[in-house]
């Protein structure tokens, strides 16, 4: 998907991070996880050398902030995670949603999870719909011209083409929801 749009790399990127990330496992097991989602996002920053790896390793560690010192989280916690999540990529990224990144996944996602919770729905069937709205989203993007990023610099020619940010986000969001269930 970066191949059109970008410089191909955006699947080797997170396959390397995540891979380092995973290294990490035994380490993280025994932190809490605030703490094991920094070591996640230091873990990105340090290992990715895309645009992702800043931009996913902020919005780890600005999520494992929000988490601080805690040992479990509810549907709450997870939701206001992913609040700081977001905040952290359009900071970082000085992005706002429309512009053909991982955060026209990120933001209507979350917006629909926290309807869904606020209609009182479970967690599994939240997510669900956090994740179907993300891929709605990842293929919204196939509509907007990037004004971000690599993809910014082929324009037009960037229509048609599912931005590969947040394709990876909806991926990931998947399996959250997957594991949960
Ligand atoms: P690079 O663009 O440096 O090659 P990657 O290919 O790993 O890095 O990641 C590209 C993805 O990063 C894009 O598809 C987009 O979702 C996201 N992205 C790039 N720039 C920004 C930005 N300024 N704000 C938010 N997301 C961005
Ligand atoms: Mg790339």
């Amino acid at each position: 998907m970066d191949q059109p749009i970008g410089d191909s790399d955006h699947g080797i990127n997170l396959a390397r991070g995540f891979g380092a990330v995973k290294q990490k496992a035994a380490v993280m097991e025994g932190q809490d996880i605030g703490t094991a989602l920094k070591t996640a996002g230091m873990t990105l920053v340090s290992t990715v050398g895309g645009a992702s790896g800043p931009l996913y390793g902020s919005a780890f560690m600005k999520g494992g902030m929000a988490l601080a010192g805690k040992k479990e989280m509810n549907l709450d916690d997870f939701l206001y995670m992913l609040d700081a999540a977001v905040e952290a990529v359009k900071q970082r990224g000085k992005a706002v949603e429309e512009e053909a990144t991982m955060l026209d996944a990120m933001c209507p996602s979350l917006g629909a999870m926290k309807a869904a919770r606020d209609e009182g729905k479970a967690a599994a069937e939240v997510l669900a719909e956090g994740v179907k709205a993300a891929w709605a989203g990842a293929a919204h993007t196939k509509d907007l011209v990037a004004t971000k990023g690599r993809a910014s610099y082929v324009g037009e020619r960037g229509l048609g083409h599912q931005d590969p940010g947040a394709t990876s986000y909806s991926f990931m969001l998947e399996v959250v929801a997957g594991a949960l269930k």
